[in-house]
């Protein structure tokens, strides 16, 4: 059976409250033999990263997330010292969201730089979330000039892919690059390399083709990593194994 890794899950999450067990028996049953469980704000990477201490498979990113930067500067100090003392496995998701703008643009330039910059001072890769505001990712990408990580649940052009890859990011895909009018994400999925693809289910949102309306989990990338291999022309297990290798490289697993 190939094996596969879900990069991007919150799992910690309410929706999980009353199977998470469950949830991480069909993980495993299905092929996954790790999950990134990824911090959206202070608390949640602490909860992400004391979930990756008792759950064998997982592992916990911390980040503050460009929708919750309320209370970016007095949380700074300990998220950082949270980040040096706290072994996560990358600093994210962090970035730009001007679809939901809780901050504006400029807070969010600020945190996604300050949170490039510490995983680069620490020697760590940084998760990226972007929606709707690409060409500022890029530029801010290219300005802190470090790029060991991945933009998650891509939904740029084919261009912006091209640009990311150019500076050395990897792309993941989540579950919507499978919804049939989802034509922009799979363009851009045939022009990431496969050396540079990741999967990820961002669980419990964004359901893939088959299992669409229902709750995501890890078990779920299955569906997302048959269609990538039919979209890119590659074998199933080509792409399980060569996705895997790149999530256990990127992020030292
Ligand atoms: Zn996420």
């Amino acid at each position: 059976m190939p094996e596969y890794i879900d990069s991007h899950a919150h799992l910690n999450f309410d929706a999980f409250d009353n199977d998470r067990a469950a949830v991480y028996q069909r993980a495993r049953q299905a092929g996954i033999t790790a999950i990134i469980e990824v911090g959206v704000g202070l608390d949640g990477s602490r909860k992400a990263l004391a979930r990756a201490a008792e759950e064998e498979m997982v592992f916990g990113a911390a980040g503050l997330h460009p929708t919750e930067l309320d209370r970016f500067d007095e949380q700074w100090d300990e998220f950082e010292e949270l980040v040096r003392t706290g072994a996560p496995v990358a600093v994210g998701e962090c970035g730009l969201d001007y679809y939901w703008m809780k901050a504006t643009k400029e807070k969010q330039a600020e945190s996604f730089r300050r949170q490039l910059e510490l995983a680069r001072d620490v020697g760590l890769p940084f998760i990226v979330h972007c929606r709707d505001a690409d060409d500022d990712m890029i530029a801010i990408l290219r300005e802190v000039g470090y790029s060991r990580g991945v933009t998650h649940c891509f939904g740029g052009t084919c261009a912006h892919a091209e640009q990311v890859l150019e500076l050395g990011l990897h792309i993941s895909f989540c579950g919507n690059v499978t919804f049939r009018k989802n034509t922009q994400a799979q363009a851009a999925a045939k022009a990431v390399p496969l050396d540079r693809l990741l999967l990820e289910t961002d669980s419990p949102f964004l359901s893939p083709e088959g299992k669409r309306g229902k709750r995501n989990e890890p078990s779920h990338v299955v569906f997302t990593a048959r269609f990538l291999a039919e979209l890119m022309d590659v074998e199933l297990d080509t792409l399980a194994e060569t996705t895997t290798a790149n999530a256990r490289r990127l992020f030292d697993l």
